[in-house]
C-alpha cells in the first residue's frame, strides 16, 4: 500500500483581501474596456459571475462552503459564513508552487467540523423545540471515510458531543477501539460477526469503551450469549430491525439493503426470549434500523421513524431496558442542488430531519409512557462530503468543431454556393429548416462525390460548412422552449472532448461504477463566458473512463460548458461534494497510483491573515510502488533495461548517449507520480 509520508507545513498564504480586492478593480476595468470596445459588434450582454453561478448550479449544493468571487475564481468558506475564506486557484497554484502536482485531493478540516456541528445543533434545536427528554448522540460509519486523519478529526471535532463511531467490519471495529477516546461515545457494531468481532467488541468494555454489539441475524445471538458468560462480561447489545415501510428512489426499488440485513418482527421476539431465557434481557439497550444511503425523499423518512418508534416503546414493553434508538444513515446530499427528491439530491434540510426523527419517537414515547431514549444517527455522507474537493487539469482538448467556414468565392460549386447560404441565414424562427437544408446538402455532395462530380477538397468545404450550420443551430437551441428529438443529440456529436489529468476509476469511482453525478466546474475564468461544449475522458485507456452527463436542470445533461484553452495556462476543474465513500473504493487500476492528498487549515483569525496552513499532507504514489504492488521489482526491471541497451550497444542500434538517456528517463520515471506532471 501508500506509504503516506506526513509533514506538516505552515504557511501563511499571500491571499490576502486587499490583494484580491485590487484583482477585482483591475478587472472590473478591463471588462468594462472590452465591453464598451466590443458592444457594438456583440449582440449578447457580457458574462457575469452570476451567469456561471447559475449554470454551474454552485449556490444549490455549494452553500455555504463554494462560492464564486468577483475575480471569477472559487472560494472555499470552510467554516460557512463564520470564517474566512481561500481563494481556490490561489491554494491550488500555491500547493503545485511546494511539488504538490495535480491530480489533488485537497481536503478543508474545517468543513468536516462544520458539517457535525451542523448536524449536532439541528438535533439540539429539535430537542429543544419539541421539548424532547432525552440527547442526540451521533456516531459516523468509517466506511464511509477510512482515512485515519478524517477519523482522528472527526474524534477530536465531536468530544464536545460524546460522538462516536460506527463499525460495519472487523477493520472498522480495530479502527475505532483505537482511534476512539470520548468518555462515554458510542461504537456501534454492525455488520456480519464471528465470535472474534463479538469477543473484540466485549473486550472494549473492558479499555472503559462503549460498544454496542448490533444483532443482524438469529445465529449472532448465539455467540453473543455464549461468548458473555465465557468473558463474564454483561454485554451492551442492540437489535436492528428490517422494517417493513416501503421506500422510493434509488435504495427504495432494490430494497437490497432492507432484504440483506436485520431482523424480521418474530426474529426480534426471538432475541428477546432468548436473552430473557439466560437472564440477559439487561443488556438489550438499542433499536437500530438503517434504510439505505442518499434518501431522496423525507416522505420515506417519515414512514420508517414511525414503524420504528413503534418497535421501540413494543420492546421497552417487552421488559428490555433500551434507552438508545438509532435511525442509522441515509441523510442526504443535494448533489445536483435542485432540492428535490430526483435521485443525485433530497427534498429536505437537515433540520428537517433531525425534527421528524425528534417528532416521531417523543411521540410513540408520550403515548405509551416510556421513557425517551438516547437518540444516535449514523449519518456519513452528510458529515464527510463536503469537505473534499478533487481538482485536476485538462490536458488538452480534441475540437470536434471546425474553425468557422470562409465565406462562398464566384466560380466555386453550386451546392457550396447554397449551403453557403443556409449557413449566412439560420435563425431562431428557421433553425429546423436550415438544418433539414444542411442533412440534405451534405448527403448530396457525399453521392456527386462518389460519382466523380465532387473534388475531395469541395467535399470538405462543404462539410466543413454543414458543421458551421450545425455550430449556429447549437447555439440557438438553449433559448428554445422545445427541442426537437433530430436536434437533441446534436449538441452532444458536436461536443469537444476534454482530457483530463486523471484516473477516474483511481479519484471518483461512483462517477463511473453507478452513475453518480458530481457537480464538475472550473475553478477560475467564471467571469468569462465558457464557449465550448464538451464531454470528459481520463488519461485510461478504457472507454469507460469517461464523463458525459453532468449535474443539470432537469436532473442531467449531455455536456459541460467550459472555456476554451488558453496557450500556455493550465485549466483547472474542480470535482466537488466527493469526501463519502469516493477516496477508498477505487482500486489499483491501470497502474495510475493513489493521488496527492493535503488537509488545509485556515489560519487562525488572529494573525489577522486570511491565510491557510498545510496540516497533513498524504503523498500519491510513485510508479515504483505502485508497480511494487503488482508484485515487479523495479530493481530487476531497471537491470532488464540496462542488459537489452548493452546488447543494442553491441549491435549498433542506440548510441551509449541514447542509452544513457534512456536508463536515467527509466529511473526518473520509477521515483516520480504517476500521473502528469510539469517538469
Ligand atoms: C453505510 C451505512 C451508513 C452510512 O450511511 P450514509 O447514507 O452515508 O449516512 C450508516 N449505517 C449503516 C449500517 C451503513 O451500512
Amino acid at each position: 500500500m501508500e506509504s503516506p509520508t506526513i509533514v506538516s507545513l505552515n504557511h501563511t498564504s499571500a491571499v490576502t483581501e486587499s490583494a484580491t480586492e485590487n484583482n477585482q478593480g483591475q478587472n472590473a476595468d478591463q471588462n468594462a474596456a472590452l465591453l464598451s470596445a466590443t458592444s457594438s459588434v456583440v449582440s449578447s450582454r457580457s458574462w457575469t459571475i452570476e451567469d456561471s453561478e447559475d449554470l454551474y448550479r454552485i449556490k444549490g449544493w455549494g452553500e455555504p462552503y463554494f462560492a464564486i468571487n468577483a475575480v471569477g475564481n472559487i472560494t472555499v468558506s470552510p467554516q460557512g459564513d463564520r470564517g474566512g475564506s481561500l481563494d481556490l486557484k490561489e491554494v491550488v497554484e500555491g500547493l503545485k508552487l511546494r511539488d504538490f502536482q495535480l491530480p489533488l485531493l485537497i481536503r478543508f478540516s474545517e468543513i468536516l467540523e462544520d458539517r457535525l456541528e451542523r448536524i449536532n445543533a439541528c438535533f439540539a434545536k429539535a430537542i429543544a423545540r419539541y421539548s424532547y427528554k432525552g440527547v442526540y448522540q451521533g456516531v459516523f460509519p468509517v466506511k464511509c471515510n477510512q482515512q485515519r486523519h478524517i477519523v482522528e478529526d472527526l474524534v477530536r471535532f465531536g468530544q464536545a458531543y460524546q460522538f462516536g463511531l460506527e463499525a460495519g467490519t472487523k477493520p472498522e471495529l480495530m479502527i475505532a477501539l483505537a482511534s476512539l477516546s470520548t468518555p462515554g461515545a458510542l461504537i456501534i457494531c454492525n455488520g456480519y460477526k464471528d465470535e472474534s468481532y463479538i469477543e473484540t467488541a466485549m473486550l472494549g468494555q473492558r479499555l472503559g469503551q462503549k460498544p454496542i454489539i448490533v444483532l443482524e441475524q438469529l445465529e449472532e445471538v448465539d455467540v453473543a450469549i455464549t461468548t458473555a458468560k465465557r468473558l463474564g462480561i454483561q454485554p451492551n447489545l442492540g437489535i436492528r430491525a428490517k422494517l417493513a415501510a416501503k421506500g422510493s428512489g434509488r435504495w427504495g426499488t432494490s430494497a437490497g439493503d432492507r432484504a440483506k440485513f436485520g431482523l424480521t418482527i418474530p426474529e426480534i421476539i426471538t432475541v428477546v426470549e432468548k436473552l430473557k431465557a439466560v437472564d440477559m434481557i439487561e443488556s438489550l439497550q438499542l433499536l437500530h434500523f438503517h434504510i439505505g444511503s442518499q434518501v431522496n425523499a423525507i416522505s420515506v423518512i417519515k414512514e420508517a421513524m414511525r414503524e420504528a418508534s413503534q418497535i421501540y416503546v413494543e420492546l421497552v414493553s417487552l421488559g428490555a431496558p433500551m434507552g438508545y434508538l438509532d435511525v442509522g444513515g441515509g441523510l442526504g446530499v443535494d448533489y445536483d442542488g435542485s432540492k428535490t427528491s430526483s435521485q443525485g439530491s433530497k427534498n429536505y434540510s437537515v433540520q428537517n430531519y433531525a425534527n421528524d426523527v425528534v417528532a416521531y419517537v417523543k411521540d410513540a414515547c408520550v403515548a405509551r409512557e416510556v421513557p425517551m431514549p438516547t437518540l444516535v444517527s449514523e449519518s456519513g455522507r452528510a458529515i464527510a462530503s463536503h469537505q473534499s474537493v478533487l481538482i485536476f487539469d485538462v490536458l488538452g482538448t480534441s475540437e470536434a468543431t471546425p474553425e468557422d467556414p470562409t465565406p462562398y468565392q464566384d466560380g466555386e460549386h453550386n451546392l457550396i454556393r447554397e449551403l453557403w447560404d443556409v449557413y449566412t441565414s439560420v435563425d431562431a424562427d428557421n433553425y429546423q429548416e436550415a438544418f433539414t437544408d444542411a442533412i440534405a446538402f451534405k448527403k448530396e455532395a457525399a453521392s456527386l462525390f462518389n460519382l466523380n462530380y465532387l473534388r475531395l477538397t469541395e467535399r470538405a468545404r462543404i462539410e466543413r460548412l454543414y458543421w458551421g450550420c450545425c455550430k449556429k443551430i447549437v447555439s440557438l437551441l438553449p433559448q428554445q422552449d422545445y427541442v426537437p428529438e433530430e436536434l437533441e443529440h446534436l449538441e452532444k456529436s458536436m461536443a469537444s472532448i476534454y482530457y483530463l489529468n486523471l484516473s477516474l476509476f483511481k479519484a471518483a469511482l461512483d462517477t463511473w461504477a453507478i452513475g453518480q453525478l458530481f457537480p464538475i466546474m472550473p475553478i477560475h475564468r467564471l467571469n468569462e463566458e465558457p464557449t465550448q461544449r464538451a464531454t470528459l475522458a481520463d488519461l485510461t485507456c478504457d472507454s469507460d473512463g469517461k464523463v458525459d452527463r453532468f449535474i443539470g436542470p432537469k436532473g442531467a445533461k449531455d455536456v459541460l460548458e467550459l472555456h476554451a484553452l488558453q496557450e500556455g495556462d493550465s485549466y483547472y476543474l474542480g470535482m466537488f461534494l466527493v469526501g463519502a465513500y469516493q477516496e477508498t473504493l477505487g482500486n489499483l487500476h491501470n497502474l495510475f497510483g493513489s493521488i496527492n492528498t493535503v488537509h488545509i487549515h485556515l489560519a487562525s483569525k488572529a494573525k489577522a491573515q486570511q491565510g491557510y496552513t498545510i496540516e497533513h499532507v498524504v503523498r500519491g504514489n510513485t510508479t515504483d510502488e505502485v508497480l511494487k504492488q503488482v508484485q515487479y521489482d523495479p530493481k530487476d526491471m531497471l537491470e532488464q533495461i540496462r542488459r537489452r541497451s548493452e546488447q543494442a550497444l553491441q549491435k549498433g542500434q542506440i548510441t551509449i548517449e541514447e542509452a544513457r538517456k534512456l536508463m536515467d528517463n527509466y529511473k526518473a520515471g520509477m521515483d516520480r507520480y504517476t500521473y502528469l506532471t510539469e517538469v
